[in-house]
């Protein structure tokens, strides 16, 4: 069966990009489906150092912004009282009206206010989304341009690529902001990536409190363990959270990920881990189906 598992983390650091390329290449020719991968990490898309795929097309994520005439514009001034994100600056005195493009949202609230036909559309790219191909996988990579605020529209143009019947990986951006949630949104788990630290703890909680709202299923792996921090354990043992995998901290391994090398190209038991936790994963989606809550 197809499925869509997100993986996610309080903060950045944390081992995400980690977890979700090796997850890919654990299950890429292992499982039935084709294996894809989504990287909604678009303010920054890191999982192409690790994937190596090729190019195969690169395509705009445009949105329309507004541009006002000033020679038709009356001064009314309703567009800037419709105006919720106080996008448009006008002033009357000296006859100067203005959309500020890094604010607006697009949401076309200043055309329908107008009343004089002073204001018109023109496209504006958000960012990118890239295809690329990795030996029959496709590994599609969202990415925002430098000063754009909104990631979300460029989320959506690469989550709409994903297709149901394929397994697919989907590397969420870091933290509980709107972003994530938009990335987590209809997907069938959430691999919850954390870190036994103090810190790690204080951002696992929040990210749970954040995918318990959601309402999707997840679990948790556990990155860099081996330092005894019971309090995670105890933390995931109270709120029933399944613990997916614990990735062992080993020097080697922060090495050869600093080479943009996968961890399970020299760690065999990795790789059967990450199976393994595949494994795990589509027993709880399957249960999560039976009780209706999927
Ligand atoms: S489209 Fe919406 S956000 Fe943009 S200027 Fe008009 S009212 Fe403001
Ligand atoms: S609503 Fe139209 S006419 Fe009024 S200030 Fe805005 S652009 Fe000008």
């Amino acid at each position: 069966m197809g499925l869509k598992i997100a993986v996610a983390s309080g903060k950045g650091g944390t081992g995400k990009t980690t977890v979700s390329t090796n997850l890919f290449f654990a299950l890429k020719g292992k499982v039935e489906e084709r294996v894809d991968f989504f990287d909604c990490d678009v303010e920054e898309p890191n999982s192409g150092i690790f994937l190596k795929g090729n190019l195969e097309s690169e395509k705009d994520v445009l949105t329309n912004i507004p541009v006002i005439d000033p020679q038709k514009c009356t001064f009314c001034g309703r567009c800037v009282h419709y105006c919720e994100a106080h996008a448009i600056l006008m002033v009357k005195e000296i006859g100067h009206i203005a959309v500020m493009e890094d604010l607006c949202t697009s949401c076309g609230a200043c055309i329908y206010a107008c009343n004089d036909g002073a204001i018109t559309e023109k496209p504006k790219s958000l960012g990118k989304v890239r295809h690329y191909d990795i030996d029959g996988s496709r590994f599609i990579e969202g990415e925002i341009n430098i000063g754009t605020a909104f990631a979300t529209p460029v989320i959506k143009a690469v989550k709409k690529e994903i297709d149901d019947k394929a397994v697919s990986i989907i590397d969420s951006p870091p933290g509980t902001s709107c972003p994530v949630i938009e990335t987590v949104h209809n997907t069938d788990f959430v691999i919850v990536v954390t870190e036994p630290t103090p810190f790690g703890l204080h951002d696992l909680k929040l990210m749970v409190e954040t995918i318990r709202q959601t309402g999707n299923i997840f679990g948790v792996v556990i990155n860099k363990a081996g330092f005894a921090y019971d309090e995670l354990y105890n933390f995931l043992k109270k709120e029933n959270i399944p613990l997916l995998l614990e990735i062992p901290f080993e020097r080697e391994s922060a090495k050869n990920y600093s080479h943009g090398e996968l961890l399970i190209k020299h760690d065999n038991k990795l790789s059967d881990g990450l199976l393994e936790m595949y494994k795990k994963i589509q027993g709880h989606v399957t249960m999560a189906k039976k009780e209706g809550a999927l």
